[in-house]
């Protein structure tokens, strides 16, 4: 599936989506309290969290419900954020506890949304961040250190040299730090249950209902190709796929590409052997990889992400050679899917969100960590738009660069990070 293309059927999760309602495009003009843009986890969270207060809601869909990189993705959801010690560093040492609070919050509110809607994702605990080299695990070994000191509060343990056999069937890694209270699902399952949750509530949701242009005032007007909203407040949530829609947002965020294959079915032996735990995994390189086993025992691996977004001519060709060094017991196995999808990636790696004109409300750039940081801006969303907005700006605050000069300048530097990038990766810096 290319990253823009309209219809997402060769992607593994668009062949085993278990929600197939279709929701009606918007037709004239209609009022709402908030209008939500975009029909991902961000929107649908925000979306859960305003009806959940009381409020009259309309979501608009530029295409389907979970199209974006939510329906896409490697389904790996890890608490906290992309980088935490980032956010630590950028915020301080208070307000860096309370971040800490709020990663460990996302992951309670995407199993409380899987549990209370009875959403079929297939969720299931265990994950292992493998260290490819020294540095890496010494990284993870502090990152162990922090965790006790803090009292974090699911199981979770560090695994050195062959002892990571336990859970990885390879002998590529130093070590690994695994973790009990993140897991992985079915994205698009879950994307669509939360819909379904969204609408139940009385959220109405409209797929192909691109917005196309946005009156600004103290009342907005928000206008598709066939209809308009008239609402008090506008949630922004088109992330990677936005494309330039809000002049504010613009260049804040890389629209990246990453990419997954997946492999036939495997028997139960293949696949402990590759996984006896079927944790998730994802190894510690800034452009890293990251592979999982689907419910029926597929592999899911995915990796080679760039920053120009663009689509590798063969994606199989070109993950296939990483999987086989992941796993050379997979060699020969057949590619059955190959997709890719747009990661927002922000400068800092820290999820962007903020305000625009007082009555316009975004959260964006998860920097391909999002799965659960998503669901946690759709509650803050919720909460700065219902007048408490403590928590909203302890990240509202951080200030974002934007990528400078136009999208040609923006290109060549981006090609001269991802070499850097390589670079470092393949060094072990
Ligand atoms: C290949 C891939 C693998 C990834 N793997 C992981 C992973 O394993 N773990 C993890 O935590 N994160 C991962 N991520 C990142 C994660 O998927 C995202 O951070 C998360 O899904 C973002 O959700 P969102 O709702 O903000 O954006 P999206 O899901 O992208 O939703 C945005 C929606 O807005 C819609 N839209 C855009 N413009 C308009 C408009 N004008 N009008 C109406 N609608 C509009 C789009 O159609 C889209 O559906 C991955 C991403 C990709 C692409």
């Amino acid at each position: 599936m290319h990253p823009d293309s309209a219809d997402p059927v060769a992607s593994y999760y668009s062949a085993t989506v278990n929600d197939a309602t279709v929701y009606p495009p918007l037709a004239g003009a209609v009022a709402a309290d908030v209008c939500v843009l975009g029909g991902g986890y961000t929107g649908l969270n925000a979306a859960i969290e305003l009806a959940q207060r009381g409020y009259d809601v309309v979501l608009l869909e530029a295409r389907r419900i979970g199209w974006g990189a939510s329906g896409r993705n490697g389904g790996q959801a890890i608490g906290g954020f992309a980088d935490d010690a980032r956010v630590a560093v950028r915020l301080g040492p208070a307000a860096a506890h309370s971040a800490w609070q709020l990663g460990l919050e996302g992951r309670a509110i995407l199993l409380e949304r899987i549990e209370h809607f009875r959403i079929a994702c297939d969720y299931r605990p265990g994950y292992v961040a493998a260290a490819l080299n020294r540095r890496q695990l010494e990284a993870l070994r502090a990152e162990a250190a922090a965790r006790a000191a803090r009292g974090y509060p699911h199981p979770f343990r560090l695994l050195a040299g062959d002892a990571l056999h336990e859970v990885i069937g390879s002998d590529l890694y130093a070590g690994g730090l695994v973790d009990d209270g993140d897991g992985h699902l079915h994205p698009l399952n879950l994307c669509r249950g939360e819909a379904r949750a969204a609408a139940s509530l009385g959220v109405r949701i409209h797929e192909h209902a691109a917005v196309t242009r946005i009156d600004r005032g103290p009342r907005l007007c928000i206008h598709t190709a066939q209809g308009q909203v008239s609402a008090a407040a506008l949630v922004v949530a088109g992330n990677a796929y936005l494309d330039g829609l809000v002049p504010e947002l613009r260049g804040l965020v890389l629209a990246a590409g990453s990419f997954i294959v997946a492999t036939e079915p495997l028997s139960r032996a293949r696949a402990a052997g590759l996984l006896p735990t079927a944790a998730a995994v994802s190894d510690g390189n800034t452009l890293l990889d990251y592979y999982r086993l689907s419910a029926d025992r597929r592999l899911l691996f995915g990796g080679r992400c760039n920053f120009t977004g663009r689509e590798p001519r063969n994606i199989a060709a070109a993950l296939v050679p990483r999987m086989v060094r992941v796993f050379p017991q997979l060699a020969g196995a057949r590619i059955d899917f190959a997709w890719g999808g747009k990661v927002a990636v922000s400068l800092n790696r820290i999820p962007q969100l903020g305000r625009i004109d007082g009555n316009m409300y975004y959260a964006q750039g998860y920097s391909g960590h999002g799965v659960v940081p998503s669901h946690l801006a759709g509650r803050l969303l919720a909460e700065v738009i219902a007048g408490d907005a403590g928590r909203f700006d302890v990240f509202a605050r951080i200030a974002h660069r934007r990528l400078p000069g136009g999208p040609r300048v923006a290109g060549a530097l981006l090609t001269l990070a991802m070499s850097w990038y390589r670079l470092r990766d393949l060094l072990g810096w």
